[in-house]
């Protein structure tokens, strides 16, 4: 199923026709039993479901197909392609940011607020052990990315991560389910130079920072901008918000600055004014200093070491400054991670963004096999939430995708082609309600939901005092969603 095409020692000795005929032999080695992934048991037809993205929507969706696929259905195989080897639980990437303290010795007023790895990264392996056990090898995972895929011959490159080679894979169905990514490669995301590690390597860098600086900028009004700020307001600022805890102490104290091209932030979304400046006021409580109607347009290395960054700030009123500080965290703009596929698939307006043209099914424009879901998709702005709900759909969808599969198939053979009735496929819904839960800091935060806001208490028992972290093990095995605890 699987073709190393850089390594491959013959490669040299194929002739023309051999090279031609290559898309067919994929084909008739994924039906063959002696397949990379394990003989099969069942006397099903096989199906190799590609699964493209390791993150919110990848992870569940490639539970659901080996959990719930009826094994007389389909003797459906599951490849998961994915630069990160443990899935990120980035929603609470913002507190990643801080170091963490030892309770014991710290003498930071609030505990332990900094997550380490340990809150962040979940290893996927181990969920997905079960689908292989015994002769039948149903999970396979490739550490990589996608760097093309074509939809007419079914075939997908993945450069490895380890060595950089590249593999061709063949699917009968894929899913598309790459997400997106932060600007400046920041690892509020998968960092797009490397996977699991070196995402690790850059948060544990901006902790060591964060650790000694006395001056850190956090650029950027939206959800994450405003989180980042809130977790280092709420430990190094000068106030506190609502809590019995005092403020940081004088010897902890740091300048926590926001930079925000607005007047105030999370504009973005279309929050409410009130609710926008909810947001401005928890921060400025915890000592976190805003700087609105600017733009930073240039950070470059300063002080006599190089270890400052000096920032331009360019504001919306014609003027332009400087501003020098220890730790800049840029937290502006995303990328959707759609650039493997051809361009005939994007919605290249400015509203699409690149991301995949997706249809109410769940299937990209065109093309019944190719589904698409989370942030990839141009169906809804990103969130989690989003993407749970797109879940729901496209796990009935696929199981409807299988069945008519093997139906077409033993349809075929029993009567010599005729096609079988089809199940139809369910159909996703979109909203314009906007439904948004910002944390400002362990202790609380703002949000909306509809036209209603969100109070802070609410905000802190659904996602600030964990930021969703006590999910996240049995969200990384397939057990769950966010709120479907019956996965
Ligand atoms: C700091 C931060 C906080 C957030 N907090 C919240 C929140 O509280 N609530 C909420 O609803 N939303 C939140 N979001 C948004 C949320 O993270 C996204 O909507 C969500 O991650 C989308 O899930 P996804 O699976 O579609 O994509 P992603 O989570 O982006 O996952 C994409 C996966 O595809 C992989 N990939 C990328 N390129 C390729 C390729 N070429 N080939 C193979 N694999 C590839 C990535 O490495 C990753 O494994 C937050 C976002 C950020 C940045």
């Amino acid at each position: 199923m699987i073709e190393d095409i850089s390594s491959y020692p013959y490669n040299y000795l194929i002739p023309g026709l051999l090279v031609l005929a290559t898309p067919l032999l994929l084909r008739l080695k994924n039906s063959s039993s002696s397949s990379s992934v394990g003989k099969m048991t069942s006397t099903a037809p096989e199906h190799t479901v590609v699964v493209l993205g390791a993150g919110f929507a990848g992870v569940p969706i490639a539970h659901h197909l080996l959990k719930r696929t009826p094994a007389n259905v389909a003797n459906v195989r599951v490849i998961l392609v994915a630069p990160n080897d443990a899935f990120f639980w980035n929603a609470a990437a913002p507190r990643g940011f801080l170091p963490v303290e030892d309770t014991s010795s710290s003498a930071n007023p609030k505990g332990t607020p900094g997550y380490g790895d340990d809150k962040l990264f979940y290893d996927i392996a181990p969920g997905f052990a079960k689908y292989n056990q015994g002769a039948t090898k149903r999970f396979e995972q490739l550490v990589g990315r996608a760097t093309s895929l074509d939809p007419d011959r079914q075939t997908i490159n993945v450069t490895l991560l380890a060595g950089g080679k590249v593999q061709t894979i063949h699917y009968d169905t894929v899913v598309v389910a790459t997400g997106s990514d932060t600007a400046d490669g920041m690892p509020f995301k998968i960092v797009p130079n490397g996977g699991t590690a070196e995402t690790k390597a850059a948060l544990a860098a901006y902790r060591d920072q964060v650790r000694t600086a006395s001056h850190i900028v956090v650029a950027g009004g939206g959800m994450s901008g405003v989180e980042v700020a809130g977790e280092l307001g709420s430990v190094y600022g000068s106030k506190v918000v609502g809590g019995s805890a005092p403020a940081a102490p004088k010897s902890q104290k740091k300048d926590i600055v926001l930079v925000i091209n607005e007047p105030l932030p999370l504009g973005t979304y279309g929050a409410k004014e009130s609710i926008r400046q909810t947001a401005a006021d928890r921060l400025t409580s915890l000592g976190v200093r805003i700087i609105n109607n600017s733009k930073v347009t240039a950070a470059a290395p300063s002080g006599t070491d190089g270890k400052k960054t000096t920032l331009t700030l360019d504001g919306k009123d014609g003027k332009t400054s400087t501003l020098a500080t220890d730790v800049y965290i840029p937290a502006v703009g995303i990328t959707y991670n759609s650039q493997f596929l051809p361009e005939r698939l994007l919605d290249t307006s400015s509203k699409g963004q690149r991301r995949v043209r997706t249809r109410k099914t769940l299937q990209a424009e065109g093309y019944d096999n190719v589904y698409v879901i989370g942030d990839a998709a141009n169906l809804m702005p990103p969130s989690i939430k989003n993407a749970n709900e797109q879940l729901e759909i496209l796990a009935v969808n696929l199981q409807a995708h299988l069945a008519n599969w093997a139906a077409s198939q033993s349809g075929a053979k029993k009567n010599g082609g005729t096609a079988p009735a089809t199940v139809p496929l369910k159909e996703y819904a979109t909203s314009d309600t906007l439904i948004l839960a910002v944390s400002t800091g362990p202790a609380g935060g703002t949000g909306q939901m509809g036209s209603w806001k969100i109070w802070s208490l609410l905000v802190w028992f659904l996602k600030a005092r964990f930021m969703g972290t006590e999910k996240a093990q049995d969200y990384a095995n397939g057990n769950r969603l966010m709120m479907n605890t019956k996965w």
